[in-house]
This record gives C-alpha cells, structure tokens and sequence, in this order.
C-alpha cells in the first residue's frame, strides 16, 4: 500500500487511537486527575469544572436508569448549547446509551421520520411542540426536558463501555432523500477525537470558542468530544454572532475556533476581525472555504486557517497540516490511521487501483473512525473489509494534498447545512402553482451554495415567489432546506428515465449552471 493510501502519516497504528476504549474512559480519567479545573462556559450559568460535569453527568445518568433507560437503547437529544445539555449526553454515554442528536429546525414530518426509524426508548429535548411530536409516534417513550427534570436513582455501571458498542445514532441524508442513522461505536468517536489531539495538538491549555450547534458532528464530534478527550475547555455559545466571537477570544484568552465557511465569511466584515489573530487555529469545514477568503483572512488577521474534511459517517477523515503549508482550496492529508483511496467510479479499492494524481476520483476511506454501518439498513455502509465510499469526489496534487472537487450525490451545503434536492422536491410537488419542480444548488458568494427552484407554473398561473413557497413549507421542512431563490423555466430538463438533469437547470433558465 503506497505513503498515500495509508494517510500521510504512515506511523499511527489505527489501534493506538482507540487503546482508551471510549471516551466517557478518558473524561473520567481527566476530572480524577484535576477535578477543579474548568470545562466548559455555559452561556447562562459561567464556568463548570470536570468535576462538577463529571458529578452531573452521573446523576443525570441515574435518572435515566431510574426511569427505565437500559444500555443499547436510543435516545434522541436536542436542547440549547450548554452545561446542560452537555450532562445530558455525557450521562448517556457513560451509561451506554444511543444519542440520536436532534438538529433544532427539524419539523413535524421530519422528527416523525428519525422517530420511526430510531425507535428512541427517552427523548430529551427542550422543545415542546418536539416533544408532542415524540410522543405521538412513540407514546412509549421517556420525554423530558435538558434539566432531566426526573425523579433521582443510581446506575449500576459507568463508563464501563466497549470500543464496538454503538454510541450515538447520526441521521444523514442519503442521496435518497430519506435521512438515514449512521451508527457510531465508542471506539469510532474516540478515534475521532484521539487524531484530532495529535493532528492539532490540541492540549488543556487550549480554550476554544464553541458556536457551533450541537447536534451536527462539527459540533459535537469536533468541537465538544474533541475539547473532553483532551482535558481542555471550551466556551459554549448558542447561536453564531461575529462581534461575540471576537469578544470571546479576548475575554476568555481562547486560543481555538472552529467554523463553517458562512462565519468565516461573516467574521471577514468585522472591523475587529484583526483581533482573531490572538487565536492559536482557526479551523474551517462541513463546506468549502473560498481559496479567496482563506487568502483575505490571512491578510486580515495573519492567521491561515486549516481546512479540514468530515462527515457524519466518519467523524473526521483529513486535515491541512498544522506545522507545515495550509494550502487554500485543498482540505489537506489523512488523519492519523485513516486510510483514503480515490478510485475511477465503479471501481472498488479491492480490487483496483487509485486514479492517478490530478485525476478526479471517488473518495473511499477506511480507520478506526469509519462508522460501523447504517441503522436498520444492512448491506449500506462499508463494505466488508471496512472500506466507506464517501459520494465525494476528490484529485490529489504532486505533493499529496487532496482537493474536494463535488460530489458524485447532489447534496447541497448551504452555510454548512446539508439539503437533499429531492426532500426538497417532494414537498413542493404538491403546491398548486407549480406544474413541476426541481431543486438544485446555485453558487453564493457568502452562502456557498444556495437551495434554489427551478419551477414550471401551473397553468395560467405566475410564477410563486420566494415567500409562496415558504409559506407552504413552514410546517414541513427546516428553515435551511428551503429555497431562498426561485427561477421560472419551461420545461424542467429530463434525462431518458425521467430523471432530472441538475446540471442542465441553469441552462434552461439562461444562466450559468448551479453549482452542484
Ligand atoms: P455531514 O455528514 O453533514 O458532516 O456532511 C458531510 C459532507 O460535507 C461531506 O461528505 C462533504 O461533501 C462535505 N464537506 C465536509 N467538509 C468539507 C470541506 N472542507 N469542503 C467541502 N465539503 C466538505
């Protein structure tokens, strides 16, 4: 196997990454050893040592046992950024639950669909009319809110947890459409979290500024499981403001920040932008940054961010360096004991050999940090030497850094959240001013993509506008999924099978073609 193939660092075992067994393992071992020192800022209540979260996380953990809750079962999760919701999900996993974690938009038709799927046995989400929602397709289940408001109990076992038992549930959607459970042992989050301490040389004196939601794995497998397992600490913020961000570095001596390109992109307009060169890193993914914004913010700030690539399925797979050339547009080499090969469409990395270098090839990846499998769905996943054919589309250059180029899918990634075309489409295919629909992605300079639709009016009708189109999706679909431009055409381009040609969307509607 070439240099390549094996990650740029040929040197990690893929079984030293998860020697610890899981990460509730390592957090223990961090509040034992300095229980005083602080963990986490809530937005609300101020600093919370490892000792006081690791004490939560147990009583919580009891009173999930109390009420029930046994080891393997699932358990969706949803709140506000903070210590609370924090407890909640360490309780969880220290006792051996599955987190299904919850993004807050979701709506009606959307919850039902991960609650049919999941089968959750608990739901711990603040909102209420999420909760009616859980109830009504699982009446069954233990619901309560972040404070776990529930009567007290003890739990016979914590932390007492093996590499191969399923951790938390990620739904991602699939090019189908339907959101589907990717299942994450213990073993693949700690191996995330373990590359990213080397990779970054993340260590407790490092303080990062945590604005990203909690429920997507930038967040949570990053950002939080990545702040534990190295025993640093991490200011929560709840939702995503420039001017807070800045004050937050300066306030709290934080020396990381993590985000998507949409924040980068809302940090350059700062006038205090230059303040972020007090950081140590900044990291950006779940989309492109820009090779232009990557350069404006270096001029800015004298800050190069790193630019990595992840995915729910796999936790983090590559990463710019962090002593060495952070080069704009590229996402860098594999992490620590990932394996990557980048193979000719239908080829396997069995059995045939990689696309040579500059040539665009499929993305296949394989480690300790690949995700077992797809709940409930046997067969999808990786195949049976644990090789993971991502559906992105990548060229390696000379000197080994990969470059994403799209995706073989038609996913689009608006300011780092993911929308499928076709759940798009199927809500609108009963609107009554459209004859037809297709939903595709067009370039945005601060957006990076927006969902865009490409509409046949009914007959005799005008074209719907933007807010017709809202209204009609409002109780159905998530804000972010929704088109935030609309574009009349005659005729939605077909392909032979009926099906629809995204890449030609942009040409019937006389413009340049949607990023896809
Ligand atoms: P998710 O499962 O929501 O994390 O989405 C994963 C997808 O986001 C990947 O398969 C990529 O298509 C995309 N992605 C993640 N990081 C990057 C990046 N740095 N540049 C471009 N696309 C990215």
């Amino acid at each position: 196997m070439s240099d390549a193939a094996r990650g740029a660092d040929a040197v990690t075992e893929p079984q030293e990454l998860t020697a610890a067994g899981s990460l509730p393992a390592v957090w223990r071992d961090h509040a034992i050893r300095e229980p005083r020192r602080p963990c986490l800022h809530d937005p609300k209540t101020g600093w919370v040592s490892r000792g006081e979260l690791a004490d939560a996380s147990a009583e919580v953990a009891g009173r999930l046992y109390a009420a029930g809750l046994r080891r393997g079962d699932r358990v969706l999760l949803c709140a506000p950024s903070g210590a609370g919701l924090v407890a909640a999900h360490a309780a969880c996993l220290r006792m051996g639950l599955v987190v299904v974690p919850l993004n807050a938009a979701l709506r009606r038709p959307e919850v039902l669909h991960v609650v049919t799927d999941a089968s959750p046995r608990g739901a711990i989400l603040d909102d209420p009319e999420m909760r009616s929602w859980v109830l009504e397709a699982a009446p069954g289940a233990v619901v309560c809110t972040a404070a776990v408001d529930l009567p007290g109990g003890t739990v016979p076992s914590l932390d007492d947890l093996s590499g191969d038992e399923p951790a938390m549930l990620g739904y991602t959607s699939g090019t189908t459409g339907a959101p589907k459970g990717a299942v994450l042992t213990h073993a693949n989050l700690l191996a995330g979290a373990e590359a990213l301490r080397r990779a970054w040389g993340w260590s407790r004196n490092d303080r990062l500024v945590l604005a990203l939601p909690l429920f997507h794995m930038h967040g949570l497998g990053v950002g939080l499981h990545g702040t534990l397992h190295a025993g640093a600490s991490a200011v929560l913020q709840t939702s995503f403001d420039p001017e807070t961000v800045i004050d937050t570095v300066r306030d709290h001596g934080a020396t990381l920040f993590f985000g998507v390109p949409t924040m980068y992109h809302r940090l350059a307009r700062s006038e205090r932008v230059a303040d972020l060169r007090a950081l140590r890193l900044a990291v950006s993914g779940s989309a492109p940054l820009p090779a232009d914004l990557h350069r404006r913010l270096e001029s800015l700030t004298g800050l190069r961010v790193l630019e990595r690539y992840g995915m729910t399925e796999t936790v983090m797979l590559v990463s710019n360096p962090l002593d060495g050339d952070r080069r704009p547009g590229s996402v860098g080499f594999p992490l620590p004991g990932v394996q990557l090969r980048l193979q000719q469409p239908g080829e396997s990395p069995e059995s045939d050999p990689e696309v040579p270098d500059g040539t665009p090839g499929e993305i296949w990846v394989r480690g300790p940090n690949v995700f077992s499998g797809y709940w409930r769905r046997p067969g999808a996943g990786p195949d049976a030497r644990g090789w993971f054919c991502t559906g992105d589309v990548g060229r390696r250059d000379a000197d080994g850094y990969l470059y994403l180029e799209g995706r073989t899918g038609e996913l689009i990634i608006t300011a780092g959240f993911n929308v499928y075309p076709r759940e798009v489409e199927e809500q609108l295919a009963d609107h009554p001013g459209l004859a037809e629909v297709a939903v595709a992605g067009r370039a945005d300079e601060e957006r990076g993509e927006i969902v865009t639709a490409f509409v046949v009016p009914a007959a005799g009708r005008k074209a719907p506008s933007v807010a017709d189109l809202r209204a009609h999706l409002d109780e159905r679909l998530a804000r972010y999924k929704q088109p935030r431009a609309v574009v009349a055409v005659e005729a939605i381009p077909r392909n032979a099978l009926g099906k629809v040609q995204r890449h030609l969307l942009g040409k019937v509607a006389g413009e340049p073609p949607p990023a896809t």
